[in-house]
């Protein structure tokens, strides 16, 4: 089935006692054992089913598979955050002493995570430029787990060259771990070799500004046994586990080795699990979500190609808007569309950005991306200001920087808002 028909079908057909069509919010902690043996064979593993909501749920499970299957991966994990996903998809893999290397090109919250919380945990995080895929590669030592980046990064908005990088590092025994949350329906990053994606599903896959949610998808394609000295989480005894070695233990289950360590061990101790209610919205989301991303694209094109021809616009930056080398990497990875974000720079700068933030009357000022209204913010100061001036550059974020995420208004009455606010901002 196409990515269209599985939005609206992956993952459910009906509710096996009532006949309920639509994924029920099951708001329910635990789960009820059929019998003393079935107990214990679900929390041996010896079969999967519901225990507790900590660590699964039907709901969830639903959310779970209809993602993993429109990705063209083997499974997936609901979260309660983009921000878990991002985490979480790290420590599966790496603990102290190891490293990943990481993309420049990042939202900031995950830049922070990886400069400094995982730091504290003992994981260093080296960022590389990724117009040079083999930067990852000299980067890269005995102890590094994993490389991670943006498709559409956000703010810089300069497509990851998915194939090149993941292409170096699986001789290496090393899986790209890809965040799509600017580019789903765009880009299906297993399909251009990436082994695991994470979503902020907070934004375009719920896609109504209304719940926190994040995931991770296992593409089952990474052979983690193979790499045995590269992956010892994967490959050595857990004692978390009664000395499970996962790339063994899950091999009855299917190629999910890597995702499943990532609910029974990760999610089990840590606990940052979706809620029943915020999976049922992610669900309602994703059917609606191919008709919503090709109206964000459509819309975005056009507002960038009206701002590249207005006077106060120094830059416009938009897929659209590449050149050179990046040109052709938005018409590899993005014939589909170029997603619903963009950013522009003021000629007044930092203070004309401010400006021009205060006198939109449509566009609403929030720190969020990828909901039905479209949105507005300045990043330096916001989304961004914990980073010092030179990280902010880094991660493309100038001084006059301001970031669109478009809607899914009628252009013209966007065009209007941005008209009468360029105005007010010269
Ligand atoms: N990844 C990207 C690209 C994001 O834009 C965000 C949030 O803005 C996150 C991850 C974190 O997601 P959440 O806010 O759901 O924790």
């Amino acid at each position: 089935m196409h990515p269209e028909t599985m939005a609206v079908h992956a993952g459910w057909r009906r509710d096996a006692s009532t006949g309920a069509v639509a994924v029920p919010i099951y708001q329910t902690t635990a789960f009820q054992f059929d019998s003393s043996d079935h107990a214990a064979n679900l929390f041996a593993l010896k079969e999967l089913g519901n225990i507790y909501t900590r660590i699964m749920n039907p709901t969830a499970d639903a959310l779970e598979k209809r993602v993993a299957a429109m990705e063209g991966g083997a499974a997936a994990l609901a979260l309660a955050s983009g921000q878990a996903a991002s985490a979480l998809s790290i420590q599966n893999l790496a603990k102290m002493g190891d490293n990943i290397v990481s993309s420049t090109d990042l939202y900031g919250g995950t830049w922070n995570l990886f400069a400094n919380t995982l730091k504290d945990q003992g994981v260093e995080v080296r960022f590389v430029d990724p117009a040079d895929p083999q930067a990852f590669v000299r980067a890269s030592d005995d102890r590094t787990r994993a490389w991670y980046a943006e498709t559409l990064p956000n703010p810089k908005l300069r497509v990851f060259p998915i194939a090149e990088v993941a292409a170096l590092g699986r001789p290496l025994g090393i899986p790209l771990i890809m965040d799509n949350t600017a580019a789903p329906m765009l880009v299906r990053p297993f399909d251009h070799g990436a082994a695991i994606i994470v979503y902020s599903a907070t934004k375009y896959l719920g896609g109504h500004g209304t719940a926190i949610a994040g995931m991770i998808v296992d593409g089952g394609n990474f052979d983690w046994a193979a790499h045995a000295t590269r992956q010892p989480a994967l490959n050595t005894p857990d004692p978390s586990y009664h000395g499970a070695v996962w790339s063994e233990a899950a091999k009855p289950l299917g190629p999910i080795a890597y995702i499943l360590k990532a609910r029974v061990t990760l999610l089990r101790d840590l606990g940052p699990a979706i809620s029943p209610f915020n999976a049922f919205l992610v669900l309602q989301g994703i059917e609606t979500l191919p008709l919503r991303m090709k109206r964000h694209c459509e819309t975005a094109l056009t507002i960038a190609t009206w701002l590249a021809n207005r006077p106060e616009v120094a830059k416009v930056i938009h897929p659209s808007q590449a050149q050179g080398a990046n040109a052709e990497l938005t018409t590899r990875y993005l014939p589909n569309g170029m997603g619903g974000l963009l950013g522009f720079e003021l000629h007044g700068g930092a203070a004309a950005g401010k400006r021009f933030i205060d006198a939109l009357q449509l566009f609403y000022h929030v720190a969020n991306i990828g909901d039905a209204r479209s949105l507005a913010i300045h990043p330096a100061s916001t989304t961004h200001s914990q980073l010092d001036d030179e990280d902010q550059m880094k991660s493309g974020v100038s001084p006059g920087y301001v970031r669109l995420s478009i809607g899914l208004e009628y252009a013209d009455d966007l065009l209007a808002d941005l008209d009468q606010a360029l105005k007010a901002a010269s």
